[in-house]
């Protein structure tokens, strides 16, 4: 569970930043999989699904937080994430062809998202005309 929960825990973040997400809501669905519940004692079950889906909450924490590492891997013109865009101080995008310096890519891609969370702050009214003026 521990895997399946860091994989798809890496693939959720990962989109989230491909597609410029700046939110992941998450959903309890704990009881889903049936089939995979039913092998489980009955008086364990609650505790066994709740606890990986608490475990599956976190690492998606986690790994948003630690998105720096994505961020220099980010080409800024087209979102596509891989390690292999970045060689050391070059940046150059394997799909679109997108060429810079590599931090300088990656500060482009945190100042977007900044600006992306901090639009999705203000549409939501959690900023008010003072703070957004500052
Ligand atoms: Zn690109």
């Amino acid at each position: 569970m521990r895997d399946v929960n860091h994989r798809v825990s890496k693939e959720i973040v990962k989109f989230a930043i491909k597609n410029g997400v700046s939110t992941i809501g998450l959903e309890d669905l704990t009881g889903i999989r049936e089939s995979t519940i039913s092998k489980i004692p009955k008086k364990n079950r609650y505790n066994y699904s709740s606890w990986a889906f608490r475990q599956l909450q976190s690492f998606i924490e986690y790994k948003a937080r630690e998105d720096p590492a994505y961020t220099s891997q980010t080409c800024n013109r087209c979102n596509h994430i891989s390690k292999n865009n970045r060689s050391r101080l070059n940046f150059k995008c394997g799909i679109c062809g997108y060429e810079n310096n590599a931090d300088l890519n990656g500060a482009m891609n945190i100042e977007h998202r900044t600006r992306d969370f901090r639009y999705t702050l203000e549409s939501h009214g959690c900023l008010s005309a003072t703070q957004t003026n500052a």
